[in-house]
């Protein structure tokens, strides 16, 4: 049990680590930034701004590729 407990607050130690940082680095424009690459190209793993960029993307490099899902419901 107390193994356990410990194994969750180191992860919530983490995170909160995480938060902190991202807090730090965090003004409107980084926020803006990293808002902007919301999407990974599952094949080349290219970051990708927004929907219709990757699919763009997607369509162009890689043609032969089946379509990730979340271009599919565009
Ligand atoms: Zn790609």
């Amino acid at each position: 049990m107390a193994r356990g407990q410990q194994k969750i607050q180191s992860q919530q130690k983490q995170k909160l680590k995480k938060d902190k940082m991202k807090k730090s680095t965090g003004h409107d424009q980084k926020k803006a930034a990293a808002a902007a690459l919301n999407y990974k190209c599952t094949v080349c793993m290219s970051l990708m701004p927004d929907v219709k960029t990757y699919k763009q993307h997607f369509e162009n490099k890689h043609p032969k590729a089946s379509l990730p899902e979340e271009l599919k419901l565009e």
